[in-house]
């Protein structure tokens, strides 16, 4: 189990100290998580630490997609359905 990091991100760098493992990885202010150190941070934190400080909503997904913070999740304005 692992996250990934979608282009919604806006490359703050508010992730990459925090992660205890050193999976966060930059390439030319690109930012991914390295797989093979991921671990949700379990043993370490009771929450993945780069989805409590990522301050974009869908800039972090599990493996099936879905936005670790969703929207509304953090403005508290939640998504409406389009009018037409
Ligand atoms: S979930 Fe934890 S271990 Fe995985 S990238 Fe985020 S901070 Fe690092
Ligand atoms: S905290 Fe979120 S927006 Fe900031 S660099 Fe990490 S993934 Fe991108």
């Amino acid at each position: 189990m692992t996250l990934s990091i979608t282009e919604e991100c806006i490359s703050c760098w508010a992730c990459e100290p925090v992660c205890p493992n050193g999976a966060i990885v930059v390439k030319k202010e690109v930012f991914r998580i390295n797989n093979n150190l991921c671990t949700q941070c379990e043993g370490h934190e009771e929450r993945p630490q780069c989805v409590e400080v990522c301050p974009v909503e869908g800039a972090i997904i599990n493996m099936q997609g879905v936005a670790m913070n969703p929207p509304g999740s953090l403005t508290g304005i939640q998504p409406t359905a389009h009018p037409c």
